[in-house]
Formats: C-alpha cells, sequence, structure tokens
C-alpha cells in the first residue's frame, strides 16, 4: 500500500507535485500546512492560535499537529494509502508517525526529497508572496522559516536518510522538469 512523504525546504514545490503522486497512486494528498490555513480562515479560537505561529513563521506545536494528523489519517479514503505534505517536520512527529504506523503493522514506501538550493526557494517564495499574498511569505518570514527548517526539519531527513527511505529529486528546474524527474524517480519504485 503506497504511504508517502514529500519533503523539502519551504518553496521547494511540495504542494505543486504533491498533487501528482496522489493522483498516481490514487490516494489522497494530505497537507498540514493546508489543515492549518483552513481552520484560520474558519475563524475559530483554535484558528486565531494557530495563525499567529504560522504568519509569524513558526512551527505548530508537536501535540496539536500530531492529533490533526492521526484523525486525518483515520479518515476512510486513507485505508489505501496516502501521501503527507508538510508533516513530519520535527523528529519528535516522526516518532509520533511510527507510532500511528506501528499501531497498524503499515511502514512508509518512500519519503520523496525535492532537492531544491536555497538561493533558489527564496526567490520563489518571494514570487509566490506576489501572486498568492499568503501572510506567511513577507521577507523577514521567509527568512525565519528557512532557518526553522534548518534547525528543526533536516534533522528529519537525516533520520529517514538513515532508514534508507529517501529518493531525491531534483526540483530545481521548471515544474514540467521537476515533475518528469518526479516521476522518473516514481518509476524506480516497486509500489
Ligand atoms: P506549509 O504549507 O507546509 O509550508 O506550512 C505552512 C505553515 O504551517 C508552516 O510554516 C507552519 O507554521 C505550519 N505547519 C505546517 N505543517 C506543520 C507541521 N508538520 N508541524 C508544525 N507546523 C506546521
Amino acid at each position: 500500500m503506497p504511504r508517502f512523504l514529500i519533503v523539502g525546504a519551504p518553496g521547494a514545490g511540495k504542494g505543486t507535485h504533491a498533487g501528482s503522486i496522489a493522483d498516481r497512486y490514487h490516494v489522497p494528498a494530505i497537507s498540514t500546512g493546508a489543515m492549518f490555513r483552513s481552520e484560520i480562515a474558519s475563524g475559530s479560537d483554535l484558528g486565531k492560535q494557530i495563525d499567529a505561529l504560522v504568519s509569524s513563521g513558526q512551527l505548530v506545536s508537536d501535540d496539536l499537529t500530531n492529533q490533526v494528523v492521526k484523525s486525518r489519517l483515520a479518515q476512510p479514503d486513507c485505508i489505501t494509502g496516502w501521501l503527507l505534505d508538510g508533516y513530519p517536520r520535527t523528529v519528535d512527529q516522526v516518532k509520533f508517525l511510527d507510532g500511528i504506523l506501528d499501531d497498524t503493522k503499515a511502514k512508509l514506501t518512500a519519503v520523496i526529497m525535492l532537492d531544491v538550493p536555497s538561493d533558489e526557494v527564496i526567490k520563489r517564495l518571494i514570487k509566490r508572496a506576489q501572486i498568492e499574498g499568503r501572510a506567511d511569505d513577507t521577507p523577514d518570514v521567509i527568512k525565519h522559516r528557512q532557518e526553522v527548517y534548518e534547525a528543526q526539519t533536516a534533522p528529519v531527513i537525516a533520520e529517514y536518510e538513515a532508514r534508507g527511505l529517501v529518493v531525491h529529486v531534483d526540483g530545481s528546474g521548471t515544474i514540467e522538469q521537476s515533475a518528469d524527474n518526479l516521476m522518473e524517480a516514481l518509476d524506480g519504485l516497486k509500489v
């Protein structure tokens, strides 16, 4: 059963390419960032608390994020597999996901790592700010999110590297080039 993670720096194109992986394997693409943005948009008290963190480029707490993911993965559309985009982002979240997988005797298929140099991701985020106007795409927040990524999320990737699960995809070119690289990498997997 296909169970994928897509990882990479903010601006690497996770959201852009998640859909094509999900379509290929007929699994839901689950983005914690998108779930948080919709909670914020609902105007709930919880949304307001999340907004304060997201719009300043900080991570939402592990406890809350883990619970959100746990209940989403328990939905019926996840029975045949899933793709997680933007989770896990901390080593604590890796351990929590390990627990969810162990409970169901499930295993990760692969961790798709979109490799993009940091000057390129910053350029992309500045462009996205002009197009989408995301609250967390201002120059200061962009810089902070890259720092958070290096400090908190790089160790997550190192952990999956050590487990031999990471599949590197060159995501530095155009969307089309990256999509071709991604499909070629997936062709190489036994799923
Ligand atoms: P993204 O759309 O994946 O770039 O996520 C946008 C923002 O949502 C991040 O900068 C964090 O503030 C928050 N977020 C998304 N996923 C997580 C996660 N796994 N853990 C903590 N915070 C998260």
